[in-house]
């Protein structure tokens, strides 16, 4: 089940992949995390990506549509990737249609997380990281607890564009090219509304509740 994950920056599309890579036995494709792996490399392509990262714009579609291709035609992870932030415009969008019909496999449904700019703002500025296992917490809502997280605390850090100045900047972008996209799938009837404000096991129970219906 290849399932599209949408919503603005900060809106807990990486937590809930995570959540459902846990139980659901699915591939994770954030392009956004794939972007960030290149940047810690510091090859040149990683310096070019860090200052396009850092300014809240997109990354140029050919780096991205590449990234998915290597993913996509890859058996092992055959029908069953999440995406987690792509596609992000219709260029994106038109390419992944054609690699989903080239490698035989289906768009399930696209599930998009709503959430106000305001609770954005706070959630993007809290968040944290963790290098050592992957997970993020927020300072605000979700900490790092004894129970939640395993590793040392002080291994938490901040992603160098979850500053107030970019992640404006991350807004407006999506916006402007990103949200537009929602119609077209609205028009292929795979599109599913989720509110994304709640605690996070409510609104995953809400994702689980619109995957079992499809399964069904
Ligand atoms: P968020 O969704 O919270 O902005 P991501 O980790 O998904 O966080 O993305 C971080 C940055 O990576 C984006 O601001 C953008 O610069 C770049 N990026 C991620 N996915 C894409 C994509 N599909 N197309 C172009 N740029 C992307």
């Amino acid at each position: 089940m290849n399932i599209i994950l949408f919503g603005p920056p900060g809106a807990g599309k990486g937590t809930q992949s995570d959540n459902l890579v846990r139980d659901l036995n699915l591939y994770k494709i954030s392009t956004g995390d794939l972007l960030r792996e290149e940047v810690k490399k510091k090859s040149v392509l990683g310096v070019k990506i860090k200052s396009i990262l850092d300014q809240g714009l997109l990354v140029s579609d050919d780096i991205i549509n590449d990234l998915i291709e290597n993913i996509l035609s890859n058996k092992n992870y055959f029908n069953r990737s999440i995406f987690d932030g792509y596609p992000r415009n219709f260029n994106q969008v038109k390419h992944l249609d054609i690699l989903i019909k080239k490698y035989n496999q289906k768009i399930y449904c696209v599930l998009n997380l709503k959430v106000n700019q305001d609770v954005i703002i706070k959630r993007i500025i809290g968040r944290q990281v963790c290098p050592k296992c992957g997970l993020t917490f927020n300072e605000f809502f979700n900490p790092s607890t004894k129970e939640n997280h395993h590793c040392d605390v002080k291994f938490l850090q901040k992603r160098s564009d979850d500053n107030e100045k970019t992640a404006k900047n991350r807004l407006e972008t999506y916006t402007k090219e990103t949200l537009p996209v929602l119609d077209y799938y609205k028009n292929q009837k795979i599109l599913y509304e989720i509110d994304g404000t709640g605690h996070i096991p409510e609104i995953y129970k809400e994702i689980r509740e619109i995957i079992h219906s499809l399964e069904t």
